[in-house]
């Protein structure tokens, strides 16, 4: 957890650890291996080394800093009473840099102690004005009352916190409002609730002297985009008011995160990046599972959609689930306490039912002390699976990323990772769960057959070096930027001074606004024309929810958003929820709403459709001779016109049955790359494998673009041809997939070559022969990965990158 951290980071052990020695682990005898013995177990396993890197990441002693002299002697001895004698260096710099008015991120790793960084100007302010306020803002509401404990906790006189979120009762609403100086809410709450009820806060925003947004990082895509603009009519407000709070933010580590917290709140932000908190040491191994024997092609045991592993694909690589498994069974028989993450919930329970099954053919009921944890666990529950593993009952435990979210257990021996958990930040998160205080421990990155996994299991700078994935938004986007300026008209007309405030694009969405009836110029400015006021959803995606029922019962299994449900619930669509299997009976496109039965088909559906693509404006452009690159709007029309059916066991296709749903259109951000044909032949493609090379350097690129900037390769499309209509020559197109873009293009375009040198490598560096899902194959391509060529698509990027400027 990264609240209130710096109190256990600082000085005081996890107190259940400091109960709970190694000695209580029965099943071993004594403390078990140490890290690097029990890896050189683990790799002597099997034929081969499936190790690929192995960094020990050294115990890292503190560095403290004294408390700022401007630090009341009552605040510095609340925090001692907590456990923090003193700040860490990146505390207290942070700290300063607040103190004396200057916006600042402080991105440092988890359990770094953020929250004192900002708790100690916050907390010095109000002691010291005691009419000054403070916002705290949480992507959730389980981190809002956490940190809401953290602070009642110091006992500070007068600052009176509480939390303001849907939740708080009416009558304790007004008292928060007129009372409490350090309210904790959430980007949700402050948009719907506190901005329009401008008029009753006004008295807390008049004085508020800080906004503190937690865990910033979260704030990305289309809803960091919207959140950026709920902060600029914040401070639209405070301005009314008369107040300029300072901002300061605290972000896990990324690539540039002074230009991610500058982009989301419209303010010159300095980044505090140095990390200053002492940490334990960890052996962590990179682990590529082997290569299948040719002919062996053993099929996924579990669904597809269900695991996150793509049976439909041919499958070359022994699978990271079976892999996983396998490490787990032999973790726990060597005695040692080990967590493995799997993305999946169906997924961990693969994971411990093999894990279960290998340890009890070697010794019968040893496969107790393994078991699946997934989230739904009464809190009950949860304690008592804690408690038995930090006890050592249980020595293995494989569980989805709910631990994540709000299960304190910290303090293994072991962690297993299946697959790269999509950043770093959750990397580090699930890797920050070994380690017991003065002790080493064990982090295992298994690799996914996926070109991101491959990468970086060969590429450990990327894991280790300096982060270049960033956090991206576009409050430019017109789709977020129009229903944004319509909130803010409805808080107070808009002006010509508020253009500037809103940013690019600000002046022609406010005449789009007019022409549409929403707005009334007067001399004054622009007015609401209307009663109500506009619904704006944070999380606005393209199209509304669909709803999954179920026929029979009329239960509500689940949304899907619009943009996915022609693919996952078209009629005869198997779709599986939380590990059952259901087939669509019926999708209603008018009523929103999929009608579903239960049913276990031994096959899997696979939708397929046809995108066009037409170019509609260009932002940017390098022409870089023979190859050019774009950023630009484009139109992206698609429509699902098929499925196959698949034998879940041997992949066979079974038959490919027509679908009648209507085209949809998307106006969004895309980067496209052009070669001339020449350049192509010079390179050694022919003609005919020019389509194949652009598919599969197309298919590689997206998956490697996560690299760069966190997004899933869910967010994002391509298309690729020989030819394009728009721009007459051989075309790699790669596109935000929310309409109006939401970052990832953009930044894709800004580190074309460093992305696309990275993705040349994840193919040149796959061991496979043809190709296969860890280099070009996609598990949601369209056209079910034909033509693909994968010698040629090195050649397509080679050519690209010899021409591009770095
Ligand atoms: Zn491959
Ligand atoms: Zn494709």
């Amino acid at each position: 957890m990264t609240t209130n951290d710096f109190s256990s980071a600082r000085h005081t052990p996890h107190p259940d650890l400091e109960s709970s020695p190694a000695a209580t682990v029965s099943a071993g005898p004594g403390p078990g291996p140490s890290p690097a013995d029990l890896l050189r177990r683990l790799r002597a396993r099997g034929a081969g080394d499936p190790v690929t890197h192995v960094e020990r990441v050294p115990a890292r002693a503190g560095v403290p800093a004294p408390w700022p002299s401007w630090a009341p002697v009552e605040l510095r001895a609340a925090f001692a009473r907590r456990g923090a004698v003193a700040p860490w260096q990146h505390q207290a710099e942070a700290a300063n840099l607040a103190y004396e008015g200057e916006h600042v991120v402080v991105a440092t790793g988890t359990a770094s102690g953020k929250s004192l960084a900002y708790q100690l100007p916050a907390l010095a302010t109000l002691l010291a004005d005691p009419r000054a306020t403070v916002l705290y803002l949480a992507p959730t509401k389980a981190l809002a009352a956490d940190q809401l404990r953290a602070v009642a906790a110091l006992e500070l006189e007068g600052v009176r916190p509480a939390c303001y979120d849907g939740d708080t009762p009416r009558a304790e609403r007004e008292w928060i409002r007129r009372h409490s100086r350090f309210v904790l809410t959430n980007p949700d709450m402050l948009h719907h609730g506190i901005l329009p009820g401008h008029a009753q806060w006004s008295g807390f925003l008049r004085r508020l002297a800080y906004v503190v947004i937690d865990e910033c990082h979260t704030y990305r895509g289309v809803f960091g985009s919207h959140v950026a603009h709920v902060l600029r009519r914040l401070r639209r407000q405070c301005a009314r008011f008369g107040a300029t709070p300072v901002f300061v933010l605290a972000s896990a580590t990324s690539g540039d995160p002074a230009t991610a917290a500058g982009r989301l709140t419209g303010l010159p932000v300095t980044a505090v990046t140095e990390d200053a908190s002492p940490r334990g040491g960890v052996t962590f191994a990179l682990w590529e599972p082997p290569l299948l024997p040719p002919d062996s092609g053993s099929p996924t045991p579990v669904p597809p959609q269900a695991t996150g592993d793509h049976d439909d694909l041919h499958q070359v690589r022994r699978s990271a689930l079976r892999e996983t498994a396998d490490l787990l069974a032999d973790t726990v028989a060597e005695g040692v306490r080990t967590l493995a993450f799997v993305r999946s919930r169906k997924g961990a329970e693969v994971v411990a039912a093999n894990a279960r099954r290998s340890l009890d053919d070697a010794v019968p009921g040893l496969g107790d002390r393994v078991a699946a944890y997934r989230g739904g666990y009464l809190r009950e529950e949860r304690r008592e699976l804690e408690r038995a593993l930090l006890h050592g009952d249980l020595l293995g435990l494989a569980s989805t990323n709910a631990l994540e979210l709000g299960v304190d257990l910290v303090g293994l021996d072991a962690v297993l990772i299946c697959g790269y958990p999509g950043t770093r930040a959750s990397l580090w998160q699930q890797a920050g769960r070994a380690g017991r205080s003065g002790q080493e421990a064990l982090a295992v990155l298994v690799a996914r057959d996926d070109p991101l996994d491959t990468y970086l299991v060969h590429h450990p700078e990327a894991i280790f070096g300096a982060p270049v994935e960033a956090t991206v938004l576009d409050p430019a986007n017109p789709y977020v930027l129009a229903p944004q300026l319509a909130c803010a008209a409805v808080e107070a007309p808009l002006t010509p001074a508020d253009l500037a405030l809103f940013g690019d694009g600000a002046k022609e969405a406010i005449d789009e606004l007019v022409a549409a009836g929403a707005l009334r110029q007067r001399p004054t400015g622009w007015y609401w024309r209307h009663r109500e006021r506009p619904e704006v959803d944070l999380r606005g995606e393209g199209g509304a929810p669909v709803a999954v029922v179920e026929s029979a019962t009329g239960r509500l299994l689940g949304t899907v958003d619009g943009g996915s449900s022609h693919f996952l619930l078209h009629p005869g669509a198997v779709y599986l929820h939380q590990g059952v299997s259901y087939v669509v009976d019926d999708l209603d496109l008018a009523d929103g709403c999929a009608l579903v039965h239960t049913e276990e088909p031994d096959w899997s559906t696979h939708a397929r459709d046809v995108t066009d693509l037409s170019v509609v404006s260009v932002r940017s452009y390098v022409d870089a001779g023979p190859v050019g690159m774009f950023l630009g709007e484009v139109d992206v029309t698609s429509q699902v016109v098929s499925y196959q059916r698949r034998r879940i066991a041997t992949g066979e296709v079974i038959d490919t049955r027509p679908l009648d749903l209507p085209t949809r259109e998307l106006r969004t951000v895309a980067v496209w790359f052009t070669l001339s044909p020449q350049s192509l032949a010079a390179a050694g493609v022919q003609a005919a494998d020019v389509p194949g090379a652009l598919h599969a350097a197309e298919h590689a690129a997206i998956g490697l673009l996560p690299l760069m900037a966190t997004c899933d390769r869910w967010d994002i499309g391509g298309l690729s041809t020989a030819v394009h209509q728009d721009t007459e020559a051989p075309t790699v197109f790669v596109y935000d997939g929310h309409p109006g873009g939401a970052g990832f293009a953009e930044r894709a375009y800004g580190t074309a070559s460093a992305w696309l040198r990275a993705t040349r490598d994840a193919i040149a560096e796959c061991g496979c022969e043809t190709g296969c899902p860890s280099c070009v194959q996609s598990p949601k391509c369209g056209n079910g990965n034909n033509p693909l060529s994968k010698p040629d698509a090195i050649r397509v990027l080679d050519v690209v990158l010899a021409n591009l400027p770095e």
